[in-house]
């Protein structure tokens, strides 16, 4: 960890670039290096007064007595600070600093020959070395202050020495703590952001590399990627100036919440990365939490934790994905990305690599028609031996955890694609539709559509009789990359539906920038019978202003039926038609779908 502690930026009220140059030590000072210098400084000056006071001739003017006791207690104080440095406050330090000065000074005062006065007056440039190196340019300036005065007292004090001797230590010791003060504060600024004062992406990517290549055992550090989900539209709406402004604020706030151990680091544009030392993913998701609620700005959040084997990007990329669920599902939350057990992880890699993972249909029937099929909807199937109470719903949500989404649905769709051939064959009469639930994970991608294509053009069904489902709540509307995915399916004749409507946060303003076909109706709508009227009559004239086909979800009595056939609404799925099935079981003559959907022999496995 000492190597994480190394690169941690405190920052104390980050409101104005020159607070920041005259308040804040260069980003290298961290308290490792703070004690090894002045360890090293004690250690000097106490090996130089041994040697001295040894060598000292016999009758010289200096005390020989003081000068060895000066010179073993400074000794003692570099090993002391080596130890124990680290733990040392930066005011400590200084203090530590200025007491090597006085022991300087004294040692300087009782040199046996003027010579030696002289020769010893050169390590004041190293005190001023040390304190510009590890201090703010207040701090080193007081020290400063505090040094010249004594390193001329100690010259001057020789009566062998003339007042101008003291002109030289003085000079140098200036001109060295000036240069050393701006070499290293330009070399730090490459680690930090000049806005915000925080580390940049590349101070947190040296943080992050310090934890990955720490020696000993695997860290428990916790790592959290914010993202503000209104700076977009404050920028574009406010201007640049509006949009900095948010960004400072959002860091004050932060720093003003964070213990001593944390790195928080500007991690581009609106983004910011926080590593937590010593903390578990429940307590970061708490701490996360407490961060988004200190800001004025909504903000969404992804979580991780370092697992061993983890490099650097991979450990990033994590907390990436949970940053992205967050947003995709809703943004202003924090979303853990290690929600899932490892274990049905591995079980389900395993199963998509030997092509076990099922897929079942439900009819979607056309009761204009008769209830006559027009189309099905693919649903997932798979049991987990290591979580046998998994749900369809929560095997997307470990896919999408562990990255296996992409692999999941494209499984799920070249099976679909195939299995609609067979389904098209036995239902000569009709060009059935084949329905597929897409993750908005999935959608991101950038090969997503073309992936699409490929799939359904090597299975041989037509991309007009495919709908991708995609669910209301997770896409967010403003992603140009799903949108530009979905618009490049829509030339090639594939509808889009979005899936669940009405249920959690519908907006009209995401209906109508997303480039849709079909509106499908989630079942708590229908429900309730009561309630359902009002809501459906106005949900049937929205579909029709937007020119969407309105299908009804989770249709179970027929009372609902009544219901969609008196407002017109012509297609449902629901049990009342069939429950999800397998391939054969719908394509058994002898069981047609959507004539006894209560017979339990045609129930579904899962
Ligand atoms: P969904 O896309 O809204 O699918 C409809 C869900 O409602 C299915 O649950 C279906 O079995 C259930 N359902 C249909 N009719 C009725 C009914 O009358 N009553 C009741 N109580 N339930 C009914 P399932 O199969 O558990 O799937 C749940 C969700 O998981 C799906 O909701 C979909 O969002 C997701 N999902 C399923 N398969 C896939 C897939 O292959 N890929 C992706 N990305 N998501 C999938
Ligand atoms: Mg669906
Ligand atoms: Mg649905």
């Amino acid at each position: 960890m000492t190597g994480l502690r190394s690169l941690v930026v405190r920052r104390t009220g980050v409101l104005s670039d020159i607070r920041l140059l005259v308040g804040a030590p260069p980003a290298l000072a961290t308290r490792p290096i703070m004690a090894r210098i002045a360890a090293a400084f004690f250690a000097v000056v106490g090996v130089m007064g041994i040697v001295v006071s040894s060598v000292i001739p016999e009758g010289s003017t200096g005390n020989r007595g003081i000068l060895l006791v000066g010179a073993i207690i400074s000794v003692f104080t570099g090993a002391l600070v080596l130890a124990l440095g680290r733990y040392l406050s930066a005011p400590a330090h200084a203090g530590l600093i200025a007491f090597a000065t006085v022991v300087l000074t004294y040692m300087l005062m009782e040199a046996p020959d003027p010579v030696v006065t002289m020769a010893l007056s050169c390590l004041y440039p190293c005190i001023a070395c040390h304190a510009a190196f590890v201090f703010s340019w207040r701090s080193a300036a007081g020290l400063a202050a505090f040094a010249l005065p004594l390193c001329t007292f100690g010259v001057t004090s020789r009566p062998e020495l003339a007042w101008w001797a003291a002109l030289l230590p003085v000079t140098s010791t200036v001109i060295v703590g000036t240069g050393v003060a701006i070499l290293s504060r330009v070399a730090s600024e490459a680690d930090i952001d000049s806005l915000t004062g925080l580390l940049n992406r590349r101070g947190f990517d040296r943080a992050l590399t310090a934890v990955t290549t720490a020696p000993g055992a695997p860290p428990k550090v916790a790592m959290v990627l914010f993202d503000l989900d209104e700076f977009k539209t404050t920028n574009d709406r406010l201007g640049h100036r509006a949009g900095d402004t948010m960004l400072k604020n959002v860091a004050d706030r932060w720093v003003q919440q964070l213990g001593r151990d944390a790195v928080l680091a500007r991690y581009g544009g609106d983004e910011f990365g926080l590593l937590l030392p010593n903390t578990t993913e429940a307590e970061a998701i708490e701490i996360a939490d407490r961060m988004r609620a200190a800001i004025a700005t909504d903000c969404s959040a992804g979580v991780t934790s370092w697992r061993q084997g983890d490099t650097a990007s991979l450990f990033v990329g994590r907390a990436d994905i949970g940053l992205y669920r967050a947003k995709a599902t809703g943004r202003n939350q924090t979303m853990l990305e290690s929600s899932q057990r490892p274990a049905v992880v591995t079980e389900l890699r395993a199963a998509l690599e030997s092509g076990t993972v099922d897929v079942h249909y439900q009819p979607i029937v056309d009761l204009a028609g008769a209830r006559r099929t027009v189309g099905y909807e693919a649903l997932v199937r798979w049991s987990s031996s290591e979580q046998p109470e998994l749900t369809p719903s929560g095997l997307i949500t470990i896919a999408e955890g562990s990255d296996l989404i992409g692999e999941l649905g494209r499984a799920v769709l070249h099976r679909a694609c195939s299995d609609a051939n067979v389904i098209q064959r036995a239902t000569p009469d009709i060009a059935i539709v084949i329905n597929v639930n897409v993750s908005c994970l999935e959608l991101v991608r950038e090969n997503y559509a073309t992936n699409v294509l490929r799939i359904a053009a090597s299975t041989g069904w037509p991309a007009n009789q495919l709908v991708l489902e995609v669910t209301e709540s997770e896409l967010a509307a403003d992603s140009v990359q799903a949108i530009a995915q979905l618009q490049k399916l829509r030339r090639a004749g594939v509808r889009i539906a979005i899936d669940d409507f009405g249920s959690g946060y519908s907006s009209l303003n995401r209906l109508a920038a997303l480039p849709c076909d079909v509106l499908k109706i989630d079942r708590p709508v229908i429900s309730d019978i009561r309630s359902a009227r009002p809501m459906l009559t106005a949900i049937a004239a929205l579909s029709s202003a937007f020119e969407l086909e309105l299908i009804i979800e989770g249709i179970e009595s027929t009372e609902q039926e009544e219901l969609l056939s008196e407002l017109g609404i012509s297609r449902a799925q629901g049990y009342l038609y069939g429950r999800p099935q397998s391939l054969d079981q719908i394509t058994t003559p002898t069981a047609p779908a959507h004539n006894s959907p209560t017979n339990p022999t045609r129930r579904s496995r899962l």
